[in-house]
């Protein structure tokens, strides 16, 4: 579940993610093997449901004989799981699997369908019809010859203006140019136009920080090194195939290096990231050039075409001043090849074979990869990632159910209400604040399925086919002009909330504390989140915990710094805020006593996340109440809902950057501090699962 407004955020620092870590194992047999899963799921719940509490007298001959058995009591993750997980096996080009993947993967295969079907079916399409646009791209990205014979091409003059300047000054235009015309950002001149923190019904300009490249996380870490040395390798090879020569390129890496050290060093954190009074930093257009002394700010800004605003926010402070002193003369050559990295890699998939190869490599050894997709499937990926609006609404045409968007509504009432008597029942907050707090809740906006209105990007994109000059990297190009285009005709309108910007078929959920509202996207509202088969309590572990979840993150460390407008606005007392920082504390040190793989747990990173887990936990268990058979049922569910496999690099790609805990630990950490768990199943101070109630951690009582 990822919090919408620093998945954009993000989406600037990570140049590696997520996306693409689909279960492909069971693909093929994917329907049948699942049914068998859940089969098996049920038996070991009806094995767990042989010790209910209220049995205390036959647990320790019942449970215990098992002897070398998981025991539910130690390890409820693993017992939940066992089967399913023992059935998964990572295939060789993966390196999670998870249900989100699992329905990705779904999803995926519907949406390759649909290539298949156009790319064969011998018709001419209407100009601007999502059937041409995604027919067109899919022969740009499969035609090999094109991608060859057009190599950087569109790319070149943009390079060269980087690699031609002959001095900070003509390398901060270049800079600027291609920020402005493309949204490329690397050093200095990155922007985005986003929702005012303070008044979020405005736009406004935040200036971004510097690519990091892999992540201050990995180039800092303890555990990360060898990731590192693997990531400069790659540096390397792409400035080799870029041109230089073997002994230019490891000069070049040397000092790529050296400035994303120095930069990361002045970078906030992940978490820090998440925090508003860290990152809105208003300034004027003169502040901005104190800020940025060594650059004609009032001429990059005309170049990026955002001048004349009365203000501009800066995200990073500190990181602002270090470019500033790194924007000298003598670092010039360091720089130009920073920032051609930066523009090759951000390319690499879509130029030819070899830029590709090598983008994929690198990923794959990354994430503990051992072999690749293979053709096929990564272009129909990338047709799908270019036309992400086009597929959205064939998707919703053929896969959405108006009957099951009912049925979820009716849930998500249910859940907003009990948080409304979670918010009453807390004795260290005052009347007015609870007020507040469920004002927040009252106005919260719920956007289920799809957007009433598609995005004006959709119609902005245009496909030109190979056929008409066309090719993948100018197609490219324009769909990162028609996003600038996109976002500059907003600057100066009121924002309109009912805009989408997550697409129908992506299997998450969201909460945006600038619109304060909640996101359920099509494609999330199937098995095994919600099932109208499934019972009452099972829903409630299901998709009742996703929505709770999402609905705590309005009252997570971040979240809770923003009022019902979705404003930036600290509306708690000082003694609240310092309580809720206390409980904070105690959440943070109590999962970092976890582990996995030998490494702890971030507690830090992880906070928003586990906060809004224990609160999804606390409103859930509430509306149940005391049916123990539900209860278990919902646990049950939400254990399985979060079953996961990782290679071992995977896992210490997420220790470093997921703001969520380990899958396992989500479960378990959770279920420790839920004293409903406690209620229904025989726990005692020597099991794996006991925490002592003094210990139990969560906002929410
Ligand atoms: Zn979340």
């Amino acid at each position: 579940m990822k919090k919408r407004v620093l998945a954009l955020l993000m989406a600037v620092v990570m140049t590696l993610q997520l996306s693409g870590c689909n279960a492909k194992n069971i693909d093929a047999a994917g329907k049948e093997a699942q049914s068998s899963i859940k089969d098996m799921f049920h038996s070991a719940k009806e094995n767990q449901k042989e010790a209910p509490a209220e049995n205390t007298d036959e647990q320790d001959t019942g449970i215990q004989d098992e002897d070398a058995e998981i025991r539910y009591q130690d390890d409820y993750y693993e017992y939940v799981n066992q089967n399913l997980l023992s059935r998964i096996e990572l295939a060789a080009t993966d390196a999670h699997w998870d249900w989100f993947g699992e329905l990705n993967a779904v999803v995926n295969a519907e949406m390759e369908d649909i290539i298949d079907d156009l790319a064969n079916d011998g018709n001419t399409y209407e100009k601007g019809s999502s059937e041409q646009k995604i027919k067109d791209m899919y022969e740009c990205v499969t035609n090999m010859a094109n991608r060859e014979e057009t190599g950087l091409g569109p790319l070149k003059t943009h390079m060269d203006s980087i690699r031609n300047a002959t001095s900070i000054e003509e390398y901060v235009d270049a800079l600027a140019h291609l920020s402005g015309e493309f949204g490329f950002s690397s050093i200095v001149g990155g922007y985005s136009i986003m929702q005012d923190k303070a008044d979020s019904s405005e736009y406004a300009v935040y200036m971004m920080y510097a690519d990091t490249l892999i992540g201050k996380e990995y180039v800092e870490g303890e555990n990360t090194q060898e990731y590192m040395e693997l990531y400069l390798n790659y540096i390397s090879n792409m400035l080799m195939e870029f041109g230089m020569t073997a002994d230019e390129a490891a000069q070049s890496t040397d000092s790529i290096e050296w400035l994303l050290r120095d930069i990361c060093a002045s970078t906030l954190t992940t978490e820090q990231l998440y925090d508003p009074s860290q990152t809105y930093n208003v300034y004027t257009a003169e502040g901005l050039q104190e800020l940025y002394s060594n650059v004609d700010v009032p001429k990059m800004l005309r170049t990026l075409r955002v001048d004349g605003q009365d203000k501009y926010i800066v995200m990073d402070v500190e990181q602002a001043k270090k470019i500033n002193s790194l924007l000298v003369e003598e670092n010039l050559q360091a720089l130009k090849d920073y920032s051609t990295f930066v523009m090759l890699n951000d390319t690499a998939k879509y130029a030819n074979a070899n830029y590709a190869k090598l983008s994929d490599d690198m990923r794959n050894a990354l994430y503990g990869i051992t072999e690749s997709w293979g053709d096929e499937k990564t272009w129909k990926n990338l047709t799908q990632d270019m036309l992400p609006w086009d597929f959205g609404m064939i998707y919703v045409e053929r896969h959405f159910s108006a009957e099951d968007k009912e049925a979820v509504e009716e849930i998500i009432e249910q859940i907003l209400k009990e948080y409304e008597t979670i918010i009453n029942r807390q004795d260290w907050m005052s009347e007015a604040t609870k007020k507040k707090a469920i004002r927040k809740l009252e106005t919260m906006q719920v956007k289920i399925g799809y957007p009433d209105r598609w995005p004006a990007a959709r119609d902005m994109m245009q496909v030109t086919p190979i056929s008409e000059g066309g090719s993948l990297l100018s197609n490219l190009l324009v769909s990162m002009q028609v996003a600038i285009e996109d976002s500059l005709n907003k600057l100066g309108t009121k924002v309109d909330r009912s805009e989408w910007d997550v697409t129908p078929q992506t299997i998450n959920a969201m909460y945006d504390p600038l619109n304060n509202e909640i996101i359920f996207p099509a494609a999330i509202l199937q098995a095994p989140f919600y099932d109208r088969d499934n019972s009452y309590g099972a829903n409630l572990g299901g998709i009742g915990f996703v929505i709770a979840h999402e609905v705590s993150h309005a009252f997570d460390s971040s979240g809770a710094l923003y009022d019902e407008y979705g404003n930036y606005n600290v509306w708690w007392t000082d003694e609240e805020l310092a309580e809720y920082k206390k409980m904070s504390q105690s959440i943070v040190d109590y999962y970092s006593n976890y582990e996995m793989m030998g490494v702890k747990v971030n507690g830090e990173l992880t906070l928003m996340e586990n906060i809004a887990d224990l609160g999804a936990m606390t409103c859930i268990t509430s509306i149940i109440g005391n049916d123990a058979r539900a209860l278990d049922e919902a646990f049950g569910q939400m254990t399985y809902n979060w079953a996961s496999e990782d290679t071992a690099s995977f896992m210490m790609y997420l220790l470093n950057t997921d703001t969520h805990s380990p899958n396992k630990v989500r479960v378990n950490a959770v279920l420790s501090s839920c004293d409903a768990f406690y209620k229904i199943y025989d726990i005692r101070e020597t099991d794996g699962m006991y925490v002592a109630p003094e210990d139990r951690v969560g906002i929410w009582k």
